[in-house]
């Protein structure tokens, strides 16, 4: 069982064997040679395919095709496999609450016209997915990256995201393993949608694949450095309990409830008291959801409090490489490590790597 070998999959295999097959109908089924390419639609919603070879099908699409997603870091994954194929527009805007986010009715034009529609799923952006299926095409693809990627039974649920509200964690993207799933499901998807490009994608998720590799592998030795007994999260907003889970960390609690307002003065008296009982070394909150209720956290058990993860918000300005899901890996595991008392000195040396220039839609 050593860190570097057991934590990560190799490439292409889903970690534990997870299947990812389609639980909607929108997944597309693999096509072996073009022979029987039948655009996007095909079996979507139980609609009978049109299987008409029809003028508008494939030849108008490729030339220009254009991908919506949500939130930046799929955004940024699904432009590291796509590269410069097709035009990607995110939606959701960097520093807002993407759990709350209501897109305005202006981002119908964009769904409608999209060919392909990724987001995280898992019950994130429904109003984002309300209004896709409302406006998009009947020959698009909607893909839900997360709940293609873990099946029901692997869903997290806590404080943050409880049971009984039917919203399991969402956050896979930030565990290296499943946004590397989160990629390869693009791929699949673009190469059907887009077979002239499928060489590119594939090429494309490959180099992808071995800079997410170097990712890993300067996380696990950055997080070896942290002493075992350190090696626990209290978050704010629970982000990283899929990621926790993989790497070794105990998410020992999150703070922020699930309606997103702030914890009730009960629940931070309890949380104060599991602190100091469980000497926590640090609290870290998010830039994105900044919270008195930590600075008080803080003050009152002497722990160190960092406010400067990213839930979702890259580093850097659109354009910039750090401003990419591999940037913002590095950045948030530097920050954790350095917080929990070990040596960031690998993820540092970590040149952000990934395809070519980003030249996604980052709306700001
Ligand atoms: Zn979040």
């Amino acid at each position: 069982m050593t860190p570097t070998a057991s934590a990560f999959p190799s490439p292409r295999t889903p970690r534990r064997g997870r299947r990812r097959t389609p639980r909607r109908g929108r997944r597309l089924v693999a096509v072996g040679v073009a022979a029987s390419f039948v655009l996007a639609a095909c079996g979507d919603d139980d609609e009978p395919a049109d299987a008409e070879p029809s003028e508008s099908s494939d030849a108008g699409k490729s030339s220009a095709l254009l991908i919506a997603t949500t939130v930046a870091p799929i955004t940024s994954i699904a432009s590291n496999v796509i590269g410069g194929r097709a035009e990607i527009v995110g939606i959701v805007p960097e520093g807002t609450n993407s759990h709350t986010f209501e897109p305005q009715p202006s981002v119908a034009e964009l769904l409608s016209d999209a060919d392909v529609i990724f987001i995280n799923g898992l019950v994130l952006e429904e109003p984002t997915k309300e209004l896709a299926l409302a406006n998009m095409a009947d020959d698009s693809v909607l893909v839900e990256l997360g709940d293609e990627t873990i099946d029901p039974d692997e869903y997290k649920y806590d404080f943050s995201f409880p049971e009984d509200e039917g919203k399991p964690n969402p956050h896979l993207w930030t565990d290296p393993s499943l946004a590397l799933a989160y990629a390869e499901i693009v791929r699949d998807t673009m190469s059907e949608v887009d077979p002239d490009g499928a060489d590119e994608y594939a090429a494309n998720y490959d180099e992808f694949t071995a800079c997410v590799i170097e990712l890993d592998e300067a996380m696990q030795a950055a997080f070896a450095t942290i002493p075992s007994e350190n090696k626990r999260l209290l978050t704010y907003h629970d982000a990283y309990a899929y990621f926790a889970e993989n790497y070794g960390f105990e998410v020992v609690g999150a703070i922020q409830p699930a309606d997103f307002g702030e914890p009730s003065p009960q629940e931070v008296a309890d949380l104060i008291d599991q602190i100091e009982a469980e000497g926590v070394p640090a609290i870290f909150g998010s830039e994105v959801f900044p919270s008195p209720v930590l600075d008080q956290i803080a003050a009152e058990t002497g722990g160190t409090y960092v406010d400067t993860l990213r839930d979702d918000d890259l580093p850097g300005a659109p354009g910039d490489a750090e401003h990419s899901w591999v940037g913002l890996m590095r950045a948030n595991y530097i920050t954790m490590t350095a917080a929990l008392g070990g040596d960031p000195a690998t993820l540092e040396e970590f040149e952000v790597c990934g395809v070519g220039t980003d030249g996604a839609g980052y709306p700001q």
